[in-house]
């Protein structure tokens, strides 16, 4: 075993608020091995001081896609998957080169990017995926034009990022097929999207017995189901019948706050992708519809995290960006910092996702035992968040198993 001693560093373990004196960390293999006085005296290959910086979690994205090389689903659709397959191996090597060490996909990523990252083919993020999301017919997984019968890609109802099912039957169908596909949870629309051309934002899908369903498929196999929902009452029904992660929730109310907060249930937000669409959306390929319902979500987010953070919701961090937008990944702290404390924002993209992901102790801390995936940056970002936005060069260095990645540079 290779054994690494950081020296020096001050440390951010995803869990509390405040960085530790200045110590060390010894690393063996992929793994933190001890962390403060007993890694001090350790013996080790290697040692290389840190002069002070801040040690943390590697991030995790818990709302990505990794195959949506497009913002205009339908053309993704249409793209050969060999195609499809190469621009997804970029889009996660530059997840990694954000500084994001682990993203948790929930719609598209599959088994064989998860292969290839496991055999090393390439170097990414680690990777928790679930297949194609599911959703009903003219749901938001459901991309057909009004005027269109056939499935947009010609492949029998499935697509790239989501398939439509419809029945108890056909989603426990889905579900079985997808677990045994080594999805790690499963995805369903329950409320209307943004990127759909025919279904409303409030409209109510999937049946009730659909989704008791799919959740009665994922936890016999020890998985879950997350949940795409926008409105109160698709949240609250969504929890209700067991749903344990719930997908952007923009339109979240106090009343549904205090219920996702009773059943344990976690909200992801995902502001960046609503503000990336605003800003540069079209230029971007986004089609024209998706921008007409753009504002039926978009100034609610950030209250929806301020309702949820008042309310004592716990908070993951994604951002579902899309196509050419993947680039705006970290401006997700720029946005959460309006309502929320660097050290609120920084635990949800650690330690909270690390349990959305069934990682706890495992990922999104430093401590012994955890997988060697951190960040050194250069200052305090408990402090001063903007360390981490978007255009900030404050990333000294990204780790991930306990190896450096071979470069910082971000390709953005
Ligand atoms: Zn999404």
């Amino acid at each position: 075993m290779t054994r690494t001693l950081l020296r020096n560093a001050r440390i951010f373990d995803g869990l509390r608020d405040g960085l530790s004196e200045p110590g060390a960390l010894l690393i063996g293999d992929d793994r933190i091995l001890a962390v403060g006085a007993e890694a001090d005296t350790a013996a080790a290959d290697i040692a290389i001081d840190l002069e002070g910086r801040t040690v943390m979690p590697g991030l995790i994205d818990a709302h990505f896609h990794a195959y949506a090389s497009r913002a205009d689903l339908v053309a993704l659709e249409k793209l050969p998957p060999t195609y499809v397959a190469q621009t997804g191996r970029v889009i996660m090597e530059d997840a990694l080169r954000r500084g994001f060490t682990t993203i948790r996909d929930v719609g598209g990523a599959d088994y064989g990017m998860w292969r290839a990252l496991q055999e090393g083919v390439f170097e990414g993020p680690r990777l928790f995926y679930c297949g194609r999301a599911f959703s009903q017919s003219g749901g938001h997984g459901d991309i057909r034009a009004p005027h269109e019968d056939e499935s947009v890609c010609g492949c029998a109802g499935h697509g790239l990022l989501a398939e439509r099912v419809d029945g108890v039957d056909a989603i426990r169908r889905a579900a079985r097929e997808a677990l045994r596909k080594g999805a790690h949870h499963l995805k369903i629309f329950v409320s209307g999207g943004i990127a759909s051309p025919s279904d409303p934002i409030w409209m109510m899908q999937f049946a009730e017995d659909e989704i008791v369903a799919v959740v009665d498929e994922a936890a016999r196999r020890r998985a879950y189901v997350a949940a795409h929902a926008y409105t109160p009452e698709t949240i609250t029904r969504a929890v209700r019948l067991g749903v344990r992660t719930i997908e952007h929730g923009n339109l979240i109310d106090r009343a549904t706050a205090a219920l996702v907060v009773k059943a344990g249930a976690y909200v992801v937000p995902t502001l960046a992708t609503y503000e990336a669409f605003r800003r540069s959306g079209l230029e971007d390929g986004a089609p024209k519809h998706l921008l007409d319902k753009l504002n039926d979500v978009y100034g609610q987010g950030i209250e929806a995290v301020r309702t949820c953070r008042e309310a004592g919701v716990k908070l993951g961090f994604g951002t579902d960006l899309l196509g050419p937008m993947h680039k705006h990944q970290r401006d997700e702290f720029r946005l959460r910092a309006q309502v929320e404390t660097p050290f609120e924002v920084l635990n949800s993209a650690t330690a909270v996702n690390a349990e959305i992901v069934g990682m706890t102790g495992q990922l999104g801390t430093i401590a012994a035992g955890a997988y060697a995936d951190m960040l050194v940056i250069d200052g305090n970002p408990l402090a001063d968040l903007s360390l981490l936005y978007e255009d900030s060069v404050a990333i000294h260095s990204i780790w991930k198993a306990g190896r450096r990645v071979s470069t910082s540079v971000s390709r953005d």
